[in-house]
């Protein structure tokens, strides 16, 4: 079965606005092979006018890097999905740990941001990844497995197809440590059969997981190729267009 092929940029918190169009414009613009998804989950403040620049032609999708869990409403500084899905922007990233961290966001929050993103028509890049620490204990197949039990495996098995898993090991996500492939090939191959398990062999062999974790140019290719692993979420090296545009063309 041949999945999707997904190479994602999460740009955080990074690029003034015209850094951030000129980014994408070269990535849009640049050779790359087209039979890889490639999305740029940018910041808000940029959505609008990167979509502007960038042809609908050139197949770059945009992401928002986070939404609430209410469609409108007194949450002031918030962004609702149903306001992302007004603009077209197709994709949400929930779940991602810096959130899960530093906003204090629980499985059951994601739960909740997980339905309302899906009810909007947004769809979904779901992160799960476990800490150092839990993984030295030897936890963290059974961390993700209650990441993805309370909050991915809420919703219905027909809105599987707009799911797209992102697994991220804390310890390496920025810290130029990644995770070997064989690591990552463990860990996909059982978040697969945990989406067997809930939700069927369908959707098990449907469901593209994307590693994610300090992937580079020259590390993406070795990651890539693991059997479970059918794209990558990517940080750092997103804000970089070459090295970006070689790691789209790792697969
Ligand atoms: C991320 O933040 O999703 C990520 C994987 O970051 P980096 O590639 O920089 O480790």
């Amino acid at each position: 079965m041949s999945r999707k092929k997904i190479a994602a940029g999460n740009w955080k918190m990074n690029t003034q606005i015209n850094e951030g169009i000129a980014l994408a414009k070269y990535i849009a613009d640049a050779e790359r092979d087209k039979g890889v998804i490639t999305i740029l989950a940018v910041p808000f403040t940029h959505i609008y006018a990167i979509q502007k620049k960038i042809k609908s032609s050139s197949k770059v999708l945009l992401a928002a890097q986070n939404c609430h869990h209410k469609t409108s409403g007194a949450f002031t500084g918030e962004i609702s999905p149903v306001m992302l899905a007004g603009m077209k922007v197709p994709y949400v990233i929930l779940g991602h740990s810096e959130r899960r961290e530093y906003n204090y966001e629980d499985n059951a929050l994601l739960a909740l941001k997980l339905r309302a993103a899906l009810n909007s028509g947004l769809k979904v890049i779901f992160c799960c990844g476990e800490s150092l620490n839990i993984r030295k204990a030897g936890n963290h197949l059974h961390h993700v497995q209650l990441q993805l039990q309370e909050s991915l495996f809420q919703i219905e098995v027909r809105e599987m197809k707009h799911i797209t898993i992102a697994y991220e090991p804390i310890w390496a996500i920025g810290t130029g440590e990644t995770a070997s492939p064989a690591q990552a090939q463990e860990m996909h191959e059982a978040i697969r059969a945990m989406l067997k398990q809930k939700y069927g062999k369908g959707v098990a062999e449907k469901t593209s997981i994307l590693y994610g974790g300090s992937v580079k140019g020259n590390n993406a290719k070795s990651i890539f190729s693991q059997q479970d692993v059918d794209g990558g979420l990517v940080g750092g090296a997103s804000l970089s267009g070459e090295e970006f545009v070689s790691i789209i063309n790792s697969f």
